[in-house]
């Protein structure tokens, strides 16, 4: 029992977890949080919460937390502890001096999921103002980026369609490539709720997820298809949605472009494309996957939510695309009840996309070679900006393995735990002559670091985060830095030290500035957040109080688009030698890396990351229950226990990548989504045996 006191104080703030976005009551006492209780008036929310945002905060107090900064000549030597004014007066000179040397393009910066919009609005800004280039990426390169490719090409806005609540007035919920219970708890409840009320669930998963078969909730469908064969599945139902006539003509007519739907129709329509000829590639019945299909089609207002089961596969962004015109095709689109949308996995994950954190695109989506956004952005930020988009995070890494990139700033994100093929991440860090870490704690990435700067829980600064429905809520102050600085004063002391007169004082000011630059959110102020509680984008003229449903009587591109999405077969193959297909998920209480989850108590409830192995997969290889077991891949090899279940297919093995000794990366592939490089984590060919452990 720990005596935690009486609070004196409370602020209403927002989780940094996952992008469900619940507010809580942050209760205080002086300077030490007492309990976090879910906010009744929290619109994501309504008072309710999962065990991650309720009880795993204790990290913001984490012996491990570095809060002074330290530099070093060479990542051989040993951290030394130096002032702030040392720290940053370095950063800028090693970036100025590399950029004299190596040129303008050596150099850039990622930003973080975990940081405030107005954090990382800075960060791109600085990059692209005082590094003079568009080299800045963020970590949704490696989660939802296909969403932004797929969702703009189709519809025009890269972001979900509907609120939370809209799954209220669904019929029909349709979970494509994502695991609420786990992953979006407190959502996958109001999900649950609408399912006790009658409406059909069908999931595609490879995994029998919880929601597949749990209390007072049974899918009326579940499709455990083969990974990497969601292309094949979504035009093996669209297939059957075209033929069978299902398709919403009157709707298309209007709302569509109808000539790119008849070469789509005529596409899907091919009998290689049916249920029946797929069988054999997902594994899947054809008679499920036409069940589904009619019901999706014909069962009242079907709704589709999906995770990282779609984006990241090498057909990530063909998958975003072949759900868009499912839903298109059928009408489910453009009121409550329907619609497209990703469960988005970080707590700004939608927020980091839409302030500008990739290197082709301005806030709000706008691409860097559009004359007219770009003179927007000069004559705010007084000086000329590269017409050319920069590079991705996996291009930064191949550029610096060939010498042409030379250092890097990375706020709030681990790649080297985070992103696939380590040993190449390794070696592209290895390579830079600078790299700039700011985080909580020294994480993996650092071991390859120069500079570290400390950064600041989401307890210690004001900003905002946007969750998956694109509501924009505050982040607050409860208590002061314990590192001196929140991050978005830091990214300021660097630019400051580049030569750049920024001038703000407070978050809200960086706010004004992005909804002085970005038309999506004109409307959206700390003063109108303050009023209305909350803000869904667009929030401008056009909507003054926000969009909780997008494409109400039209879409954002005008016409939606329906694109032919061909399924291809990823090139991550299994063999004599990698027979079964290894696919990666998250579990309740832990999240991502787990650098802030395993701090907490919360690591007690899920200590280790294990192997799920079908029993026939486990008897064949000789291999019980909890034993310890090797897992191979083309990549790299690492060792975990394995837990036997029948929750996964044959032929099909997952795991958790919570625990760095799990070493998820070291054995994924450098397969990655043809459009926008998301890296296929969901696809690896493994062998299991067994092994004497660690
Ligand atoms: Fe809510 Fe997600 Fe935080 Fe859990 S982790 S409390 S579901 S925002």
């Amino acid at each position: 029992v720990v005596e935690i006191g009486t609070p004196d104080r409370a602020v209403v703030t927002t989780c940094a977890y996952c992008g469900v976005g619940c507010t809580f009551r942050a209760e205080m006492r002086g300077e030490e949080l007492v309990r976090m209780v879910p906010w009744k008036d929290g619109k994501a929310n309504r008072g309710h919460s999962c065990v991650k945002g309720r009880f795993a905060w204790g990290y913001a107090r984490h012996q491990d937390r570095i809060l002074n900064p330290m530099i070093r000549a060479s990542v051989d030597e040993p951290w030394r502890e130096v002032s702030w004014d040392e720290a940053i007066a370095h950063v800028a000179s090693e970036f100025r001096r590399i950029q004299a040397r190596y040129g303008r393009n050596s150099v850039g910066g990622i930003t973080s999921s975990r940081c405030t919009n107005e954090e990382t609005f800075l960060v791109q800004k600085l990059i692209r103002q005082g590094f003079g280039n568009n080299n800045v990426d963020t970590c949704a390169r490696v989660c939802h980026s296909p969403t932004g490719y797929g969702l703009k090409t189709t519809f025009g806005t890269s972001a979900g369609t509907q609120d939370f609540d809209s799954v209220m007035q669904s019929d029909v919920i349709m979970v494509i490539g994502a695991n609420p219970t786990d992953g979006h708890p407190v959502f996958a409840s109001r999900m649950k709720k609408r399912l006790r009320q009658g409406a059909k669930l069908i999931v595609i998963d490879p995994r029998r997820i919880d929601l597949v078969k749990s209390p007072h909730v049974e899918a009326t469908h579940h499709l455990p298809l083969r990974p990497g064969t969601n292309v094949a599945m979504l035009t093996a139902m669209a297939h059957v949605i075209v033929t069978e006539k299902l398709y919403d003509e009157p709707f298309i007519r209007a709302r569509c472009d109808w000539d790119e739907f008849e070469d789509w129709a005529a596409f899907v329509a091919q009998p290689a494309r049916s249920p029946e000829a797929i069988e054999p590639l997902t594994g899947v019945r054809a008679d499920d996957v036409r069940a589904a299909a009619r019901l999706y089609a014909t069962g009242g207002n079907g709704a589709i939510y999906y995770g990282l089961g779609v984006t990241e596969h090498s057909q990530g962004s063909s998958t975003v695309m072949a759900i868009a015109n499912l839903a298109m095709a059928t009408g489910n689109i453009g009121r409550e009840g329907v619609g497209v949308n990703p469960l988005r996995g970080q707590n700004n994950v939608q927020g980091a996309c839409d302030m500008g954190s990739f290197p082709h695109e301005y806030s709000g989506y706008r691409h860097v070679s559009d004359d007219a956004t770009r003179k927007l952005f000069e004559d705010a930020w007084g000086v000329a900006l590269d017409s050319e988009p920069g590079l991705r995070i996996p291009n930064m890494l191949d550029a610096a393995t060939e010498g042409a990139f030379k250092a890097i700033f990375i706020q709030g994100e681990d790649i080297l735990q985070s992103d696939p093929n380590t040993h190449h991440v390794a070696a592209g860090l290895a390579a830079m002559e600078c790299v700039v870490v700011q985080d909580l704690f020294l994480n993996e990435t650092a071991n390859y670091a120069h500079v570290f700067l400390p950064g600041s829980t989401f307890l210690e600064k004001d900003g905002t985060f946007t969750n998956a429905e694109r509501r924009i809520q505050r982040v607050r102050k409860v208590m002061a830095p314990l590192n001196g600085y929140g991050d978005w004063e830091i990214v300021q002391l660097v630019a400051h030290a580049m030569g750049l007169d920024w001038t703000y004082d407070h978050p809200s000011q960086i706010m004004d500035e992005i909804a002085a630059l970005t038309p999506t959110f004109a409307h959206v102020s700390y003063d109108a957040l303050e009023a209305l509680g909350s803000l869904q984008w667009p929030a401008n003229n056009a909507a003054p109080l926000g969009t909780p449903t997008m494409h109400l009587d039209g879409f954002a591109r005008g016409k939606g688009k329906f694109v032919v999405t061909d399924y291809v077969p990823t090139d991550e193959k299994t063999g004599p030698r990698f027979p079964l297909l290894l696919t990666t998920g998250r579990i309740l209480s832990h999240y991502n890396v787990g650098a802030q989850t395993r701090r907490t108590a919360n690591a007690a409830w899920h200590p280790e990351d294990r192997l799920e192995i079908h029993p026939s997969d486990a008897e064949n290889r000789g291999i019980k229950d909890g034993d310890w077991v090797s897992l191979k891949s083309r990549a790299g090899e690492t060792t975990l226990r394995a837990l036997i279940t029948d929750r996964v297919a044959p032929g099909v093995v997952y795991t958790t990548f919570h625990h760095p000794e799990t070493q998820a990366n070291v054995i994924t592939t450098d397969f990655s989504d043809w459009a926008t490089n998301c890296p296929e984590y969901k696809v690896t060919a493994v062998q299991v045996g067994l092994s004497n452990g660690p």
